[in-house]
């Protein structure tokens, strides 16, 4: 099974980057109805202030929205700091009747900042939330201005504490919420599963695809945990729990490098050196700002040909707008690797992102294929989505074919290849090795010709093969 991988320190659920966004939205609002209260008093320079503010937590959303979460974290804390240091002390000193508030904010910017460290380990986040603490205490504790303080007045101020209160209260909480969610410390399977990565208890199994002529033209690589108590665990089981506690980063990362070893492993060997591998991807591990760098530097360190390697997505990877998704998969298309979208049919708009998507192939859910004969609406879907897939002019696979029917029906649709039962349980390795060189030899039985033409370059393969092991 090879080596460990690399600890992986990166969490990135969905649910942070809703908390993210949302806090850029509530320091969006309540700044802009500052802004314009202010623009009504016709006090500029505060007004302004706000502006500001208005702009910089807007830039920070659009910047989250488009998938650039490191960059608008990094922008908007150290934006953000200043200016509460700066509004503090400009705006907002403390009167004998009414105390300063601004500076409940930097505590919520100091979680910000761990909560960002927790995330990915970063000097800059730890600086932000030592930064905010040291300005928080001095704020609360000094009663210091700026000499050219413009205070704003008190009859103002006596609401504006409250409002502000309420808001920087309201934040905390939330970043309490999301940090005991996100980082609290994985229990039961959890810990079980991330330490099960580390013991290299994980194993890839290979499911033969095949194209209409029968030929295998490569594999699904599908993980299987090996417990050792309560012996394999199968995907279904486990990767809802990786998923909830943030390590299907982790666990990808493993099954991208394990499916590049595979591939350079397979190179050379006569029978194996021209097939492809699909490894499935989850919309946590591809939301990872790194996830194509560590994919291509995957693919450069094994020395594997990238048009071998395809990655299966769902349509879970778009999770606000698809212009992320679609620069990511553009990248790595560019790269030579391909793309299919897994599960085709059973999302809620896979339409839509079929025609924007810069796909490969469509593989047909399991589930459409399992119906297809038992009722004429299941043929007729069938049917549709596979002339969908013909005329967008993608490769349309048929996964979960069992029975010989199903292929035929689904052969005459048009579908280019097939997964399932049928040709081949999901296996190991070296089980997997076996059926492709059997399935190679009986089809060079079965065709004399093709048998001498194998045989005719043999030497010369096993030349190369020596020489590159
Ligand atoms: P999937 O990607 O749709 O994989 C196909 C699943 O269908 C596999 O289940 C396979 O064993 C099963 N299957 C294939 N042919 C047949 C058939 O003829 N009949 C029936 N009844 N089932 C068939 P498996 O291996 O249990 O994987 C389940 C799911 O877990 C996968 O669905 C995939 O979504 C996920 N998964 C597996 N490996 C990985 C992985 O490395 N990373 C991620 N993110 N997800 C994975
Ligand atoms: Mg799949
Ligand atoms: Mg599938």
């Amino acid at each position: 099974m090879g080596r460990r991988p690399e600890a992986h320190t990166d969490r990135q659920s969905q649910r942070l980057i809703f908390a993210y966004e949302t806090a850029a939205l509530l320091t969006m609002a309540s700044s802009l109805a500052w802004a314009i209260y202010f623009l009504f008093m016709e006090r500029w320079p505060i007004a302004t202030a706000n502006t500001l503010l208005v702009a910089l937590a807007g830039g920070a959303w659009l910047l989250i929205r488009a998938g650039r979460l490191n960059t608008a974290l990094i922008v908007s804390e150290l934006s953000l700091v200043i200016f509460a240091i700066f509004y503090g002390l400009m705006f907002d000193p403390p009167s004998a009747e009414i105390p300063r508030i601004t500076h409940l904010y930097l505590l919520v910017l100091a979680m910000l900042g761990y909560l960002g460290h927790l995330r990915r380990r970063s000097v800059f986040q730890l600086a932000v939330t030592a930064v905010s603490l040291t300005a928080f205490v001095f704020l609360a504790c000094s009663t210091y201005a700026f000499p050219f303080a413009q205070a704003i007045p008190d009859e103002i101020r006596a609401t504006g504490i409250w409002v502000n209160g309420i808001l920087a209260t309201a934040m905390m909480c939330g970043g309490i919420y999301v940090l005991q969610r996100e980082f609290s410390r994985p229990k039961g399977l959890a810990l079980e599963l991330r330490n099960a990565v580390r013991n290299g208890e994980m194993e890839l199994y290979f499911q033969p695809q095949i194209d209409r002529a029968g030929t295998i033209l490569g594999a699904e690589a599908l993980i299987r945990w090996q417990h050792p108590k309560r012996g394999q665990v199968a995907p279904n089981d486990f990767i809802p729990v990786a998923e909830a506690a943030g390590l299907m980063p982790l666990i990808g990362g493993w099954v991208i490098e394990e499916a590049c070893r595979t591939l350079a492993h397979w190179r050379g060997d006569p029978a194996l050196g021209g097939l492809t591998l699909a490894v499935n991807v989850s919309a946590d591990q591809f939301q990872v700002e790194e996830f194509e760098r560590s994919v291509l530097a995957a693919v450069r360190l094994h020395g594997v040909d990238p048009s071998r390697l395809k990655i299966e997505l769902t349509e879970s990877v778009v999770v606000h707008s698809l212009a992320p998704v679609i620069a990511k998969i553009d990248n790595l298309r560019a790269a030579g690797i391909r793309f299919a979208l897994d599960d085709f049919g059973t999302g809620y708009s896979s339409l839509s992102y079929l025609r924007q998507l810069p796909l490969d192939q469509i593989k047909i859910d399991r589930s459409f294929v399992r119906d297809s004969l038992d009722s004429e609406r299941g043929t007729a879907l069938v049917k549709s989505i596979v002339h969908l897939g013909l005329d967008l002019g993608l490769v349309v696979v048929a996964e979960g074919v069992e029975t010989p029917a199903q292929h035929a029906f689904l052969s005459d649709c048009g579908c280019h290849e097939f997964q399932g039962y049928l040709f081949g349980r999901p296996m190991p390795a070296g089980a997997f090795a076996a059926h492709v060189r059997e399935a190679m030899l009986a089809a060079a039985l079965t065709a004399p010709d093709l048998l001498r033409a194998t045989l005719a370059d043999w030497p010369e393969r096993y030349a190369q093969r020596a020489e590159s092991a």
